[in-house]
């Protein structure tokens, strides 16, 4: 499709992966199959070859892979994208793709947990030297470059404490030093925040949170310039990380309702950060859109909303901070943030066999016993917020 004018971005969410082939179904077709026919060997040759051929072999591409890719890169401003089965499966294809032996990373150190484990056990086994930084220390970066930084990588808001990298300024730095840039855009979504449009080099997601959006799927993708999505395509086919075409179509279904799921997230997470931030049996809430938030200059800078993802101290101990989650009814205990349904969960409850020495490294990293993490959803807000007094109301 050739607009005539530049489209906005609820308008690319319906319309960036529309071809001259969809034919007249409106809803685009799951195609099911793992492989395509060819109608020579040399066409088929030529399938082999190219990056994400969407007619060749499932793993290489396939139209419900083609389709979200288009809107991805239509959405965070990027020339191509890729999708994986999972976000650690784009994330772990991106560093394997990119680094060799020899090289050095600079990330900071608030990371996901896979992505630390990513790079403190995978990436060392085969040369490749990181050096943590706390993220909201843009000097930190800068003084931890060296001649073989390759790899920069960020994640803003980070998981679980919603730190704020300023990524305009980390560029500055990246690009001087000749490396690149990665940022891991799961939190914010590409509605409340675009990196590539501060200079970034490779966006990276977990579509499994708010892309898809439904808590029904896990699924990955990376976004940026053709040429580096064709080099971490060829080790992404490696490594085998495939999405299914049927989620592949789930996830296209949600993107549909990014902007308007996005708006409500932002609505809903100020609300209810502001309710606990006033809140007696509450010591501290990290949220971005707080002005008590202590990069939030950043964050106003950056981004255009500060989502429904926030972390907050309960006034007590882990026991304490474990009833409250046992007492609330509306909004349930588990994992994974981004979606419609409002979930919480205690990252200190999260390593397993826990004792005092994974607490103290925990609360090291600022993860306190008492922290509860709260992907707030699309509910009304005032439901949350009286499920949330009366739990904490009992403390
Ligand atoms: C969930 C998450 C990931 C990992 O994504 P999966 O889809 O679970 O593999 C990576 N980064 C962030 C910030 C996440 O929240």
């Amino acid at each position: 499709m050739r607009p005539e004018r530049e489209l906005a971005i609820e308008t690319r969410l319906l319309h960036a992966d529309r071809s001259p082939s969809d034919g007249a179904s409106v809803a685009p077709p799951i195609y099911q199959t793992s492989t395509f026919t060819f109608e020579s060997p040399q066409a088929m040759a030529l399938g082999a070859q190219t990056p994400q051929h969407a007619g060749f072999y499932t793993r290489h591409g396939n139209p419900n892979h083609a389709q979200v890719a288009a809107v991805l890169a239509a959405v965070e401003g990027g020339e191509a994208a890729l999708v994986a089965s999972s976000g650690m499966g784009a994330i772990s294809a991106t560093a394997v793709a990119l680094l060799q032996s020899g090289d050095h990373v600079v990330a900071q150190r608030m990371l996901y947990a896979g992505t630390r484990t990513l790079m403190t056990e995978l990436l060392p086994r085969y040369g490749v030297e990181v050096t943590f930084v706390d993220q909201h220390d843009v000097a930190a970066f800068a003084a931890a470059m060296q001649a073989n930084t390759r790899l920069v990588w960020m994640e803003s808001p980070s998981n679980p404490l919603l730190g704020i990298t300023d990524i305009a300024r980390v560029v500055e730095i990246a690009r001087a030093a000749g490396a690149l840039t990665a940022v891991d855009n799961t939190i914010a979504s590409p509605i409340n925040q675009r990196p590539l449009e501060l200079g970034v080099d490779l966006v990276l997601h977990s579509a499994t949170k708010y892309l898809g959006g439904h808590s029904d799927l896990i699924a990955g993708a990376a976004i940026g310039s053709k040429t580096l999505i064709d080099r971490i395509w060829k080790t992404h086919i490696v490594l085998g990380a495939t999405l299914a075409p049927f989620d592949a179509w789930l996830l296209l279904r949600g993107l549909r309702t990014l902007d308007l799921r996005m708006a409500r997230h932002n609505e809903n997470g100020l609300a209810v950060a502001a309710f606990l931030a006033g809140h007696a049996r509450v010591r501290r809430v990290y949220y971005p859109g707080l002005a008590t938030h202590p990069n939030h200059d950043v964050a106003t800078r950056q981004m255009r909303g500060f989502g429904g993802l926030l972390s907050f101290e309960v006034d007590g101990d882990f026991d304490d901070a474990r009833r409250v989650v046992e007492r609330l009814a509306l909004i349930r205990n588990a994992v994974s943030l981004g979606g419609v349904e409002s979930l919480i969960a205690q990252p200190a409850a999260m390593w397993p066999n826990i004792g005092a020495a994974e607490t103290a490294a925990a609360a090291a990293m600022g993860v306190m016993p008492s922290l509860l993490r709260l992907s707030v959803g699309i509910e009304n807000a005032g439901d949350l917020i009286a499920d949330l007094d009366s739990a904490l109301s009992t403390l």
